[in-house]
């Protein structure tokens, strides 16, 4: 007990350390900004002694739990914080405008801190590993760390589900290197098949043929299991839900439906552009029976649906489709992913607005082992208590943009 009250003391010592430092938070003066955005980027960490000495005894017998009894399975991790599409749900031109202040060189974790931190995660029970961005295919040499990241094991010796979600706009280019690096599976983000909807919904005039070629690149060098992204938008891309479904049935490809969430601070999220995940369903009933399949993993963010064949059964040829609906059905209580920022801070939570900055803790002056990170991230993950989602939904905190909320292109979906 004694020890106990020991840990919350120095526990509630680094949370108050956390807030006066993150008082000093900067409000960025742009040019020509809309709405304006507070960089919470730069935080560093305030490694006292007794905190270090709190870290160092941690008990990592056990499994390592949050506040909910949430395990970490999931690290997703962003390797850039730009992108060259201007997706009006997450990074809207009128924010990230020309005079942009992106990080510089500096502050992006090296491939090696990225794989030390992966290294780490994957000993206190890490499983999956998502490479997302801004767009991670705009990462320089991106393969060198898939290589460096494949070749880590899972804590019962298996390979890591190692993933990475893409525009795709350089997929043709690339796919074959990151399957001969060793990436297991991909996600393709594409929200319209009307090449006219595509390029308003990207903002860069990107042809919808280019993703494609990229799909079909990547099915052509032996990528499996591909799934596509398509966030719905009311008033902007619902008309595409029943033909990017016909698209894709019988493919392999996986599409999921993604409900339009009010991530970060700058994309003017209303909760009339969301369309409940069960009206897409009904759409979709509309034109195929369908039927309802059951999680392949705990913890899985999508629902997923197959189709149905003559006799009344699941037709596994037709493939399958998922929902992800984070704004009407939470699923915040199986929720096991934390996020890495490209500037090597680790979030709890997709809607949160501090991460504990885990760069400066391997670029200080006192080294740290591999050892050690891993009692961090254990002592990080255990004073989560995170569930935005599901609070919003019970309607115990305002649905909508938060100021200081971390945008999605510094930590990725
Ligand atoms: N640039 C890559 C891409 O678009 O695939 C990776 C990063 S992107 C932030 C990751 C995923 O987040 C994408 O599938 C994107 O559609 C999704 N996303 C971004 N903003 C969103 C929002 N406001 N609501 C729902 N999904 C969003
Ligand atoms: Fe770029 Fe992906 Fe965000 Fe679109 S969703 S702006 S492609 S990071
Ligand atoms: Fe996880 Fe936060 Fe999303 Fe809930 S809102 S599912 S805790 S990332």
């Amino acid at each position: 007990n004694q020890e106990k009250r020991k840990a919350t003391s120095a526990l509630r010592f680094f949370a108050f350390n956390c807030c006066t430092v993150n008082k000093l938070t900067t409000i960025r003066a742009m040019s020509k900004p809309t709405i304006p955005v507070i960089d919470v980027r730069q935080r560093p960490t305030v490694m006292t002694p007794e905190l270090r000495a709190i870290i160092a005894g941690l008990d990592l017998e056990g499994p390592v739990l949050d506040q909910l009894s949430r395990p970490l399975r999931d690290l997703r991790i962003s390797v850039t914080d730009r992108c060259n599409f201007r997706c009006s749900y997450c990074m809207p031109k009128s924010v990230f405008t020309r005079d942009y202040t992106y990080l510089p060189q500096s502050d992006l974790l090296s491939f090696e801190e990225i794989t030390t931190i992966a290294e780490a995660a994957t000993r206190l029970g890490v499983k999956k590993i998502r490479i997302t961005g801004g767009e991670p295919l705009l990462r320089k040499n991106l393969e060198i760390l898939i290589a460096q990241l494949s070749a880590l094991r899972t804590t019962d010796g298996k390979p890591l589900d190692l993933t990475l979600t893409t525009n795709a706009s350089l997929l043709k280019r690339k796919a074959q290197l990151l399957k001969d690096a060793g990436l297991s599976r991909l996600t393709v983000s594409l929200d319209a098949l009307d090449d006219g909807i595509f390029r308003k919904m990207n903002d860069m005039d990107f042809p919808v043929v280019d993703v494609l070629e990229g799909i079909d690149t990547a099915l052509a060098v032996g990528f499996k299991d591909i799934k596509v992204n398509m966030v719905v938008k009311r008033g902007t891309n619902v008309d595409q839900i029943v033909p990017m479904a016909r698209h894709f049935r019988g493919t392999g490809v996986a599409l999921r439906f993604i409900e339009y969430m009010d991530v970060g601070a700058s994309n003017g999220w209303r909760m009339d552009e969301v369309l409940p995940s069960a009206d897409v369903l009904a759409m979709l009933q509309a034109q195929w029976p369908m039927v309802s399949l059951p999680a392949k993993s705990k913890g899985e963010t999508a629902k997923r649906y197959g189709y149905l064949d003559a006799s009344g059964a699941d037709d596994a040829s037709l493939g399958e489709v998922g929902f992800i609906s984070s704004v009407t059905e939470a699923f915040c209580h199986e929720c096991n992913r934390a996020r890495l920022s490209t500037d090597g801070r680790l979030f709890a939570c997709l809607f949160a607005t501090q991460g504990t900055d885990i760069k400066h803790l391997l670029r200080g002056e006192e080294p740290v082992n591999a050892d050690f990170v891993a009692r961090y991230l254990a002592h990080t993950w255990m004073q989560r208590s995170d569930q935005y989602s599901a609070l919003r939904q019970a309607g115990v905190i305002p649905a909508g943009n938060a100021s200081a909320r971390i945008e999605m292109s510094y930590i990725g979906g």
